[in-house]
């Protein structure tokens, strides 16, 4: 028996082309691409029909995630479960920072919750909430241990929220150590003040948690972290971006020549803010931060990552069942905020980009993969199909459909926002390292399996 693996007949999609070619595997490598590969005793996959896209990359995921008087619905294990079930080979999640904690404290928490459960490979963002003395110090280790990126919050005040000082201190190391920036731009204490009111005016079902939170109050905090950015010398990254003005912010800034560069969700390019108009229960699964948002901001959106002002599509995936949705029940400001997208990134956005026309393959492949590989200081091991990178590799059948529902997901959590749809595309098989961990609806994989990737510094 050898050890090679051989894919035949597929189509090779890469950020920057596709190409009809075989592809062979060893070792958790690829090892070779072109015609007739693999020795007579390979073990071979038949392509035929299917794209084989380098496994996908989410680099915005909460797993087991303490919100909101509760934890996120799904662990390392059932989330990773999830990831691979829909061709997601690698995710980026969070070590946490709680107050008064040390950040490398913080990550190795993170190690222990991942290590024995990830399916697929994993890395972390560290959430910085405390700048006790010294902690830029740390910072610098954490980057070296491979911790390349930083996440800071500008909502959630007395929570996350940190001050504009502490946002110059940490987009000033992340510029000077080459690590990432991630900014959650909302105006945390507008938002406060316009939710306190709602309450008081006896408007406090789940809708409201969108009115607590309008446009201006992301557009203000992309635009006041841009210029702290500028004035720190610093790139800066906006995590899931939901508006018209936030975006054109980035790309005002890009034009300019700055490092500026963000992500949107699956969610804002799929669902509009009218979710919010159904029975509570529906709504409050709705209840993502920043909210769901009108046709105009989803359109604005979509023509940002055509022009490249938005350059990744992360799930921002932060589960909650229904009966920990309902902790809110009477006051929208204690539903946990977030919602399930992990498993059908992939799924969503090739139904709804690449087989409606409004993104080409090459350029799914880039929003789902290459790009976030790239910037989270992965590429080329991930994020592309060539000879010496991680065999991580997806198989999607352009002709068949999927039907996305709760109850034939792996996610644990007991709703989908995309119940019932149908969406082009099917994801068949997954590999990671080689190794196939779904296939046919099922997950073949192991816990544990998963490999933490340490990441490199710009
Ligand atoms: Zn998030």
């Amino acid at each position: 028996m050898s050890d090679e693996l051989v894919f035949r007949n597929g189509v090779i999609v890469n950020s920057d082309g596709v190409v009809h070619a075989d592809l062979l595997v060893k070792e958790g490598k690829i090892t070779a691409i072109g015609a007739s590969l693999g020795s007579g005793d390979a073990e071979v996959v038949d392509a035929s029909g299917r794209y084989l896209l380098p496994g996908g990359v989410d680099v915005h995921t909460h797993l087991e995630l303490p919100a909101g008087g509760t934890i996120s619905s799904d662990d390392f294990f059932t989330g990773t479960v999830a990831a691979a079930c829909g061709g997601t080979t690698t995710v980026v999640d969070f070590a946490s920072q709680e107050h008064g904690q040390k950040l490398p404290e913080a990550i190795a928490e993170a190690h222990c919750r991942a290590a024995d459960k990830a399916v697929v490979d994993y890395g972390f963002h560290v959430a910085v909430t405390d700048l006790y003395k010294d902690a830029i110090v740390d910072l610098r280790e954490i980057v070296s241990d491979g911790v390349s990126s930083f996440k800071v919050y500008l909502a959630y005040p007395g929570v996350n929220m940190i001050g504009d000082g502490d946002l110059y201190r940490v987009l000033q190391a992340g510029g000077q150590l080459g690590a990432t920036v991630c900014v959650h731009a909302e105006n945390g204490t507008v938002i406060d003040e316009i939710a306190a009111d709602l309450f008081n005016s006896g408007k406090r079902g789940p809708e409201s948690h969108a009115l607590s939170r309008p446009p201006e109050t992301e557009v203000e905090a992309v635009q006041r972290a841009i210029m702290i950015a500028r004035i720190a010398e610093s790139p800066v990254y906006f995590v899931h971006l939901s508006t018209r003005g936030a975006t054109e912010a980035v790309a005002e800034a890009r034009l300019g020549g700055w490092p500026v560069s963000a992500e949107t969700c699956t969610h804002y390019l799929t669902l509009t803010e009218t979710e919010y108009d159904g029975p509570h229960q529906q709504a409050m699964g709705a209840v993502l931060t920043p909210p769901l948002r009108s046709e105009d901001h989803q359109k604005a959106l979509w023509q940002g990552l055509d022009n490249g002002s938005l350059s990744i599509v992360s799930s921002d995936h932060c589960p909650f069942c229904k009966a920990q949705k309902a902790l809110g029940e009477g006051d929208f400001r204690k539903i946990p905020n977030g919602g399930p997208g992990i498993e059908h990134r992939l799924q969503l956005l090739y139904g709804e980009g690449v087989a409606t026309g409004r993104v080409t393959l090459e350029r799914f492949v880039d929003l789902v993969s290459a790009s976030p590989a790239k910037s989270f200081g992965m590429y080329p091991r991930k994020g592309v199909i060539q000879v010496g990178s991680d065999a991580d590799i997806v198989l999607l059948n352009p002709s068949e459909t999927t039907t996305l529902s709760a109850t034939t997901s792996h996610q644990r959590v007991d709703y989908s926002l995309w119940e019932g749809k149908t969406v082009p595309g099917r994801v068949e098989k997954v590999y990671s390292a080689g190794e196939l961990i779904f296939s046919g609806g099922i997950f073949t994989g192991s816990a544990g399996r998963g490999q933490f990737i340490p990441r490199a510094p710009r």
